[in-house]
């Protein structure tokens, strides 16, 4: 499989080389040349299959450059049920009879979703690193749950270094904690004196001297990272086939969103053919989103104007994966895309209402809402008496704006993108009683705290990372 860029550039390579680069050079995003699909009878073939053989199935038309045993390895060495803490992996749990359920994605290292693509980017990037005799360094951003689950997934990887920028005391206690209290010689943590979106111009801004990229091997991991959203189509295909429903039946989702990493790659399952309805993206008050698919009109925020919330890892001016979306939506023409993207960076309003595309949009299935902090507590408060269950305030977004998309008959699944525990102080004030926080975590506040805090400045950046890697030399 050929990969291309969203901005036009024709060929990028193959999986491997798309794993480690980042942005195109087009400064685009990798997309795979055509989607293979599965016609109802292969998809039946997939029905009974385990999470690493689904993965292998779904993930294979993609990733053609990696002989099948080695990626079918890599994949069960990925997908274990130790390391997820769950012999099904993501197991579906039903909200009492509502027709709601949770498809639980959070019970892996880190305790959030991104556990499930990053696990499998450890996995792959030693591989194609050793494959090859290459080292790598890892440039990411994050608002609290990819730089766990990155430092997580990258423990013990010695041909992997992380540098990975979050912003200056905006993240929860315990997700500051999980990641500075590591302290391994291959994880760099930086707290960046701006928000979660000038982290990422940072990274952009790095990645954009290509000199220096090349020169440090700088890679992402963030969720513009195509072998993440790939890795991550595979539980919406799982969650369908554990609802047992006859073949052919549709399924809602409702995801709670950010970067569209997430959203996007249950786009990429129902495009692959797989029976999903609607597509619900759930916002909190960044709703950038949620104003694009009520309007058509796209406008980014810029940092400053970006709230802090107490859903902090949906707290998103920009997203980046959905360049990816507008890239299908406009009939794969990177020209378009290229074009949307100028105005996007000129600060201006790309509007589709009323344009062919944005019929385009309608027929793509997705809606769109948003929530406000008390509509979090009111969600967390009435799951856990009506059902007996503690969500994270994520969820919470998703539970509150998939019941109101809710189709008669119509499974809605909501994906739990996070464990309560993660989220203690909103949680307890929400319910009136503290999550349970897994035993692994007891202490964790207390294990001292391991990184640097840099201005919002790219030459200090990479300042920093040079003499990094030059004392490691
Ligand atoms: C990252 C994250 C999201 C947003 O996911 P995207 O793929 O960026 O849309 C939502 N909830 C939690 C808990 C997250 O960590």
């Amino acid at each position: 499989m050929k990969y291309v860029s969203t901005r036009g550039a024709a060929n990028l390579g193959q999986f491997s080389e798309v794993l480690l680069m980042g942005l195109a050079p087009d400064g685009g995003l990798a997309m795979p040349e055509h989607l293979p699909t599965f016609s109802p009878q292969e998809l039946e073939d997939l029905r009974r299959l385990k999470y690493a053989d689904l993965a292998f199935a779904v993930m294979r038309p993609f990733i053609t450059d990696i002989p099948e045993a080695d990626l079918r390895r890599l994949l069960h060495e990925t997908y274990r049920p130790e390391v997820f803490h769950s012999p099904d992996i993501t197991p579906v749990t039903p909200l009492g009879n509502s027709g709601l359920f949770l498809l639980e994605l959070s019970n892996g290292p880190s305790l959030a979703f991104k556990d499930m693509a990053m696990q499998f980017l450890g996995q792959v990037f030693e591989y194609v690193l050793e494959q090859r005799d290459e080292y790598l360094n890892i440039l990411g951003a994050t608002s609290g749950d990819t730089g766990s689950a990155a430092e997580y997934a990258m423990l013990n990887k010695p041909r992997v270094n992380v540098f990975m920028l979050s912003p200056h005391g905006r993240m929860s206690a315990f997700q500051q904690a999980q990641m500075f209290s590591l302290q391994e010689p291959n994880i760099f943590n930086i707290a960046v004196e701006g928000v979660f979106d000038d982290c990422q111009d940072l990274v952009k801004a790095v990645n954009a001297d290509a000199g220096f990229k090349a020169t440090y091997r700088i890679g992402a991991v963030n969720s513009i990272n195509w072998a993440r959203v790939l890795a991550q189509a595979v539980y919406y295909f799982r969650a369908y086939f554990a609802l047992d429903l006859p073949a052919g039946a549709e399924v809602d989702f409702c995801v709670p969103s950010g970067n569209f990493g997430n959203v996007f790659a249950g786009y990429l399952a129902k495009k692959m053919g797989l029976p999903v309805g609607q597509l619900v993206v759930a916002s909190n008050e960044n709703d950038v989103l949620h104003e694009f698919f009520s309007t058509g009109a796209y406008q980014v925020r810029p940092g400053e104007r970006v709230a802090k919330t107490s859903s902090p890892s949906m707290d998103i001016g920009k997203a980046s994966n959905f360049e990816r979306y507008l890239y299908l939506i406009a009939g794969e023409s990177g020209e378009q895309v290229a074009g949307w993207w100028q105005a996007v960076g000129r600060g201006e309003v790309v509007n589709l209402g009323g344009t062919p595309h944005w019929n385009a949009v309608q027929a793509s299935g997705f809606v769109a809402g948003r929530s406000t902090h008390a509509d979090r507590l009111r969600t967390i408060a009435h799951v856990d008496r009506q059902y007996g269950r503690l969500i994270d305030p994520h969820t919470a977004d998703g539970v509150l704006v998939g019941q109101h998309f809710q189709r008669p008959g119509v499974p809605m699944v909501c994906l739990e993108t996070a464990l309560p525990a993660k989220f203690e102080e909103t949680v307890l004030e929400a319910a009136g009683r503290r999550p349970e926080r897994p035993e692994r975590f007891r202490d964790i506040e207390q294990q001292g705290r391991h990184g640097v805090v840099l201005p919002n400045d790219v030459q200090a950046l990479k300042t920093y990372i040079r003499e990094q890697l030059e004392q490691k030399i």
